[in-house]
């Protein structure tokens, strides 16, 4: 695998792989540079705490959501293994000296982000399925102004579900980065 590795992070630069692979938005950054910050994918970031080396192709979380290269930029992006990140970069990347057992690896890797993301959608439903009962049973003003938050979550758990209804993988990763920015703030404690 370290062969594959290393030809991997000769082909692709860290911002053709954000581009390529993550929703991140580098239209305002400074890629020329050999530093520079972004907003970070993996939680939710008022300001960039993201590092970008563009010298040795590695990317820093200050908030604690890891560091590291290319390859594992994109498995935590697309929310697939290492091994397949891999194998996904390898096959984009068209490096031959690699079995790829005539699999078309992409293929395998939308199939599983795409359970990934069925997923998700099943546990906003419950989510939203138990706040709706809450409301229901509500029997009091004093109760209603305790969990009047539980509808401005409803109303988040359905724009997220809608979210996930596109065919397009590009609006269903970002779809799954809004639902990573946004259940960090609703209420789960019911
Ligand atoms: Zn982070």
């Amino acid at each position: 695998m370290s062969f594959i590795c290393n030809e991997i992070r000769k082909n692709i630069s860290i911002i053709e792989a954000l581009e390529e692979y993550t929703t991140v938005d580098l239209s305002k950054s400074r890629i020329e540079k050999q530093h520079f910050n972004i907003r970070c994918p993996f939680h939710l970031d008022k300001s960039p705490s993201l590092t970008i080396n563009t010298d040795t192709n590695s990317w820093y979380c200050w908030a604690g959501c890891g560091y590291g290269d290319i390859i594992n930029h994109v498995s935590k992006a697309m929310n697939i293994s290492n091994k397949l990140a891999i194998k996904l970069l390898a096959y984009d990347l068209g490096i031959s000296n690699f079995n790829t057992q005539r699999i078309d690896i992409r293929q395998k890797a939308v199939k599983d982000f795409n359970i990934y993301c069925k997923d998700i959608t099943e546990n906003l439903k419950r989510k939203e399925y138990s706040l709706r009962e809450i409301v229901a049973n509500i029997t009091t003003t004093t109760e209603l102004e305790e969990i009047g938050e539980v509808y401005h979550d409803i109303a988040k758990l359905m724009y997220l579900s809608s979210l996930f209804k596109s065919d397009s993988i590009e609006d269903k990763i970002y779809a799954a980065k809004k639902t990573r920015e946004i259940t960090s703030h609703v209420n789960f404690k019911y």
